[in-house]
């Protein structure tokens, strides 16, 4: 089908004649594309390759890129691009045609396995982190073979990681791989406990993506949205989310087309896209999609993001995937729905029908537990940005303190573990076993309904739900420090049974002693109260979590001698890698803060400054006219009025002079050196200017005459009809 006629009619008809099997995946290089596409000798050694991790040889790759080229060509691609995703967040492509000379003055269509599998992107054009100043420019591409290419407009794309000539990790797909394969070794060891046959531990993710929409004639006259991502400015509207009358309701007509355009453009792509609904905010909507393997779910995710934005503006919309794009109503997270399983096809997170399938869902989860406690100041510094640090640890948002939530069936199992006689446990097969509870796990937790939606880390029945993952965000941040912490403690988990098994203990019992000791040992991270309350917050700090609420403070959790030990033990990132990575944290947050501040600073004076000195000359004209009229009488006539250019002058007045040091406080701190202490000036002095400035600015909005106020206003922008 092509691509442009398949679009047209997306757009045109609501219902498309065609069911979902029927298109799904068709712009996807998959398996089945493969087959038909490649030699079968070819086709068998690449497949083997994907399965079991090994590299291709030159004539595999050549082979494999014609037949590529093949499908694409039919399919109506002309250039192909490497995929990946930098350090800036969001993915990069640099295209090319398909077209080589063919010595006689024309062209012929060219792809080999060269340029398959490897390119030459200049890395000094995305954030290295100094990378470069050490090393050399130039950077690698290197293709992903585990995550199948795919046609977007017209455009072969060939997911690669991004690496630095001298092979430190420039981008995100590089770690996540790595922490895959870690917490793969790691949790197979631990598996072969139970299941001896265990040859892979593979890790998964679905992830559920919050999102706002706008109308994009509503959109294009606020420049705060168009160049930042958020509204700078803007008075909360009288209704907002108080009523909870957006949450699972009926979705409204325009955005349902949208919707279902966007689902038919993922589904050919292979997004196995699947849940939709409104969200909890006005405007504010979700979707999700069967997980996948780890990798290529969040390949899914990011080419989401983008396709979100092309067929919202289609449906003349625009999608706004910051984390906090409205003060005062609920910000947009991306709940990573995370779990471990087995290539023998046992979900680890997930109780069993054995008491051995118990203990193993036991040893699990509490080795979870404990890494999230050792690494929780880390967690947090993972999912951390300038956009994320307006949903987290602000006003009416979850705190920045990482906790895990278990609900009361599985935390009552944890405590019976915990407190149970260890001489009871030596044969699993025996009766005492039932005391425990490790029978009877399948039945409590499967009516499990409590759900706490406080809760930044969530354990919600089969798998763990890391909803402080910010909107915008690549969930490879999170994801790969959630495996490599996991990794790092299921190897110290194996280490120390095999020590008890080696002074002749029993396993299981080992096993249980281990789990007993992890339980008492990370009580701290358990926390199933409300995360949003005051009181947590204290707690949180009695107990020793950390509670840094500053982002580029947060970002030192990356350089913690706990933190280089856990990423070096697990091969994942190497400590140059670690700083290169925290320069570009704190240059983006920065960098962020700063387009903010000036596109503030421009409005201010600009927009809003001009039209409050009209509306207030348009008062004074009217007292001036009242007192020709009514002389003395018109002073307490125009009582009113007056009280208003005084407000007037003095939100001006503080405006003008905020903006000033504003600027100031920018000047200062970009003439610091040191990105993190850059970075820390900018917390510290112009975010804090800035919130000052928005007050003032949404005081004057409740005030001026809202003919001429400059921008459209929340209740505009909020409500979809
Ligand atoms: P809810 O909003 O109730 O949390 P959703 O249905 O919106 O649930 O999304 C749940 C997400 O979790 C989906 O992407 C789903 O595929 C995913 N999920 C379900 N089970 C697992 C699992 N074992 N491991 C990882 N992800 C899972
Ligand atoms: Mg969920």
């Amino acid at each position: 089908m092509v691509e442009e006629a398949f679009d047209r009619k997306a757009v045109s008809v609501s219902t498309p004649a065609e069911r979902p099997n029927q298109y799904y995946g068709e712009l996807v290089f998959n398996r089945g594309t493969m087959f038909k596409y490649l030699p079968a000798d070819i086709y068998t050694a690449l497949v083997d390759a994907i399965e079991n991790k090994k590299p291709i040889s030159r004539n595999v790759a050549d082979a494999v890129a014609s037949g590529m080229r093949q499908w694409a060509i039919e399919h109506g691609a002309r250039h192909y691009t490497h995929w990946f995703a930098p350090l800036t967040g969001g993915t990069a492509e640099k295209h090319d045609a398909f077209i080589e000379h063919d010595g006689k003055g024309g062209v012929i269509e060219e792809f080999s396995g060269k340029l398959l599998v490897q390119q030459e992107p200049d890395a000094s054009s995305f954030p290295n982190g100094g990378i470069r100043n050490t090393f050399e420019a130039r950077g690698y591409s290197a293709w992903d073979i585990s995550s199948p290419a795919f046609i977007l407009d017209q455009t072969l794309c060939i997911p690669t990681i991004f690496i630095s000539y001298t092979g430190e990790s420039l981008d995100y797909k590089t770690p996540l791989l790595r922490s895959i394969n870690a917490v793969d070794k790691a949790g197979t060891a631990v598996a072969r406990f139970f299941d001896p046959e265990v040859k892979h531990v593979i890790s998964y993710l679905g992830w559920e993506q919050e999102y706002f929409l706008v109308d994009e004639s509503l959109f294009s006259a606020r420049p705060d949205l168009v160049m930042t991502g958020r509204t700078l400015m803007g008075h909360e509207s009288a209704k907002n989310q108080q009523l909870e009358d957006h949450y699972f309701g009926a979705i409204p007509s325009r955005v349902e087309a949208f919707m279902l355009d966007l689902e038919i453009r993922c589904h050919r792509l292979g997004i196995p896209v699947k849940t939709r609904h409104n969200e909890v905010a006005p405007n504010q909507f979700e979707c999700a999609p069967i997980f996948e393997e780890m990798n290529l779910a969040n390949d899914h995710n990011l080419l989401l993001m983008s396709v979100m934005n092309e067929v919202a503006r289609r449906h003349n919309f625009r999608v706004l995937l910051h984390e906090k794009p409205f003060q005062g109503i609920n910000g947009s997270g991306k709940h990573n729905n995370w779990s471990l399983g087995t290539d023998r096809g046992a979900m680890l997170f997930s109780p069993g029908r054995t008491p051995k399938d118990n203990l193993q869902f036991i040893t699990f989860v509490v080795n979870v537990m404990a890494a999230v406690n050792r690494h929780n100041a880390l967690l947090k510094a993972s999912i951390m940005s300038a956009t994320n640090a307006h949903r987290l640890g602000a006003n009416e948002a979850p705190p920045a303190i990482i906790s895990i939530f278990t609900g009361s069936h599985l935390a009552k199992i944890l405590d019976s573990l915990e407190n149970s006689d260890t001489t009871d446990l030596t044969d699993l097969k025996k009766k005492s076993e039932y005391s425990l509870g490790l029978a009877q796990i399948p039945e409590i937790l499967m009516d499990s309904t409590d759900r706490n939606r406080t809760s930044p880390f969530a354990f919600t029945g089969n798998r763990f739900e890391f909803r402080a993952v910010g909107s915008s965000a690549n969930s490879a941040s999170a994801m790969l420090v959630l495996n490599s912490a996991v990794a790092e403690q299921l190897v110290d988990f194996k280490n120390r049974i095999d020590v008890m098994v080696s002074e002749g203990k029993e396993l299981n019992d080992a096993i249980l002693t281990e789990v007993r000791r992890l339980i008492k040992e990370n009580k701290a991270i358990h926390f199933d109260g409300n995360g949003y309350s005051d009181e947590w917050k204290e707690e949180a700090a009695r107990r020793g979590l950390d509670c840094e609420t500053s982002a580029p403070l947060i970002f030192d959790a990356y350089l913690r001698p706990s933190t280089v030990k856990m990423f070096e033990s697990t091969e994942v990132l190497s400590e140059p890698e670690l700083h290169a990575r925290n320069e570009v944290k704190w240059e983006m947050y920065t960098k962020k803060i700063q387009i903010e501040a000036r596109v503030l600073g421009d409005l201010a004076l600009n927009h809003i400054i001009p039209v409050a000195t009209r509306y207030q000359s348009t008062l004074l004209d009217n007292m001036v006219k009242l007192k020709e009229l009514f002389g003395e009488r018109a002073i307490e006539m125009a009582k009113c009025d007056m009280e208003s250019i005084e407000k007037i002058s003095s939100h001006m007045s503080i405006i003008k002079t905020k903006v000033t040091d504003m600027v100031e406080a920018r000047k200062k701190a970009n003439a610091i050196e040191s990105e993190r202490e850059k970075a820390i000036a900018y917390h510290d002095t112009v975010v804090p200017a800035m919130e000052e400035i928005r007050y003032h600015i949404d005081k004057l909005e409740l005030m001026v005459d809202n003919e001429i106020w400059p921008l459209p206003k929340y209740r505009e922008l909020l409500f979809i009809r």
